[in-house]
């Protein structure tokens, strides 16, 4: 993947691809983590940041922010899927688009823009949130 992006292929480059991809959605934080206990590759937090930098550059890794939260990272760059997010914990899932079918690319009002993208983070409160809610509730 590297390669085919035009990267030069390096170890840090390489672990930290291979993290993202088993880690949807992580912080860089936790891709640091993953790094060096999965992996077990000596990285600094910089040169992570750095290498998620250029990766994200190239294309390989989609970076997202939902309000309130750090960067988060993710290797499933192929589609244009949304977010769902949590907003006690913070947990994040990917929702799909319909294929073949982008209602949310046809806005009620363009403004005359050409829209070639829709960005949409649906925010909730996950299952394990919902059901801790309901239990502290007495329910
Ligand atoms: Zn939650
Ligand atoms: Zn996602």
């Amino acid at each position: 993947m590297l390669r085919g992006a035009g990267l030069r292929v390096t170890g840090p480059r390489v672990a930290v691809l291979a993290a993202v991809h088993d880690h949807p959605h992580a912080d860089t934080d936790s891709i640091t983590g993953a790094v060096r206990q999965d992996l077990g590759v000596v990285v600094s937090l910089q040169a992570v940041y750095d290498v998620l930098r250029a990766l994200v550059d190239a294309g390989l890794v989609r970076r997202i922010q939902p309000m309130g939260s750090v960067a988060r990272y993710e290797a499933r760059i192929l589609d244009n899927h949304h977010h769902v997010v949590c907003r006690s914990c913070g947990a994040i899932s990917d929702v799909d688009c319909a294929v073949g079918y982008t209602p949310c690319l046809t806005a009620v009002d363009d403004a005359g823009y050409e829209i070639d993208e829709a960005e949409v983070i649906y925010w909730g409160r996950c299952p394990e949130c919902a059901a801790a809610a309901s239990a502290a509730a007495g329910g």
